[in-house]
């Protein structure tokens, strides 16, 4: 794949920056499928996590998620042997220094993303450039903590990363449009159709879809249709793949919940208050799939 150039526009370096290799911290579900589209679309990676386990679990994951694709004739086992050869696992943050573009995929927690994130600013070049796929945490907040909120910008990729096409590509309050238009460039080049948002609880799509599903909850405790009848509405009505309250079952009840309190408390709306239905199941240890009992029983 052609190296792509960063700041095409950009006089002030004097140079043109190429996003040749990604750093990925994080080989968790979304770092290791990040990981995996970067390598796949002919880009060097470099993925970090805290132990050696935890990069080779990654590790292990990238080379199972590419024997399917082969199983679908979808690529050969010369571009497994490739994109592989493409990932660099690693224990250390300093690998990060050969990546143009860092993107932090560690666990969701906001102190634990401050620390990652202050540690590679001080590490990396002033001018590469630094993402969260962070579901839920202020881009703008994030940016500020470090010394290139210009440079900082949110790509929220979607779960399985190498499977779905969207990544929403957020921006924060300080992110330049040279930033955006080089990240939005580069998740086409790997492939993705991302769309552009302006930072936001929820951003676009959890905004909209977690909401539903609260509301779909209020249906199912105010009687009007069962749970079964509820969700194939919304698939034969909308054509949804899933209706959303096995989709609720599938996130967790408990996430589900959560991100209805955080609406809640940071719009100061009481349109997302959330069902007393979800908040008893949720109490009652009923978190769907991970338990084997939400709205279905598994
Ligand atoms: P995960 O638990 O599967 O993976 C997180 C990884 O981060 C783990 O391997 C952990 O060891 C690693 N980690 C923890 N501290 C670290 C540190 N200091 N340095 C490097 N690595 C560290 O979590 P996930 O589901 O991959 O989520 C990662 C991020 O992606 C979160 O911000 C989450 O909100 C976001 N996200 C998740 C989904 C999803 O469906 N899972 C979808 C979109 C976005």
């Amino acid at each position: 794949m052609a190296a792509q150039p960063l700041w095409p526009n950009s006089k002030s370096k004097g140079r043109q920056m190429t996003i040749q290799t990604v750093g990925v911290i994080g080989a968790g579900t979304m770092g290791n499928g990040i990981a995996q589209t970067c390598a796949v679309a002919g880009l060097q990676v470099v993925m970090v996590d805290i132990s050696d386990a935890a990069v080779q679990k990654g590790l292990a994951t990238v080379g199972a998620s590419l024997d399917r694709l082969i199983k679908k004739e979808k690529i050969t086992e010369a571009d497994k042997a490739a994109a592989l050869a493409r990932i660099k696992g690693s224990t250390s943050y300093d690998d990060l220094k050969a990546a143009q573009l860092v993107i932090e995929a560690a666990t969701e927690n906001y102190e634990l993303k401050l620390k990652i994130l202050k540690q590679v600013d001080d590490l990396l070049a002033p001018e590469v450039l630094l993402a969260s796929n962070t579901s839920s945490i202020s881009i703008t907040q994030l940016g500020a903590a470090t010394k290139r909120a210009d440079k900082f910008i949110g790509m929220h990729f979607f779960n399985p990363v190498p499977m779905m096409a969207l990544v929403e590509v957020i921006r924060g309050l300080q992110t330049s449009d040279a930033t955006h238009d080089a990240v939005k460039a580069m998740a086409e080049k790997l492939g993705k159709s991302p769309i552009t948002v302006r930072n936001s609880p929820g951003f676009v799509v959890n905004r909209i879809l977690v909401p539903m599903i609260n509301e779909a909850f209020y249906v199912l405790a105010e009687g009007i249709a069962s749970a079964q009848d509820i969700d194939d509405g919304m698939k034969l009505g909308c054509s949804h793949p899933i209706g959303p309250l096995a989709l609720a079952d599938m996130i967790g009840l408990d996430v589900c919940l959560a991100v209805m309190e955080v609406y809640l408390k940071d719009f100061g709306d009481s349109k997302y208050r959330p069902c007393p239905l979800l908040k008893e199941m949720v109490a009652a240890g009923h978190l769907g799939r991970k338990t084997g009992k939400g709205v279905y029983q598994y």
